[in-house]
């Protein structure tokens, strides 16, 4: 049975070879990413808890090389 979007469970992914480390998604939501010392941005909570959800959504919305994924 499909999960609601209250049940779903957000867990991003960025795709370090599409991160051209334009810092957005560490200054949308540095809960969750976090840029690296080789300019990559990282996932730092692979598991957000679910008020992040949103913030995560936009920022994978927003990357400019589509380099954040979710999986639900
Ligand atoms: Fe990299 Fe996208 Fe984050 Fe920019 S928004 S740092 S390109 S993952």
């Amino acid at each position: 049975m499909p999960r609601t979007a209250e049940e779903a469970i957000v867990k991003p992914v960025v795709d370090s070879d599409l991160c051209i480390g334009c810092g957005l998604c560490e200054e949308m939501c540095p809960e969750v990413f976090a840029m690296g010392e080789d300019g990559i941005a990282r996932v730092i909570a692979a598991d957000p808890t679910p008020e992040l959800y949103g913030p995560v959504r936009d920022c994978a919305d927003m990357c400019p090389t589509e380099a954040i994924s979710i999986t639900e």
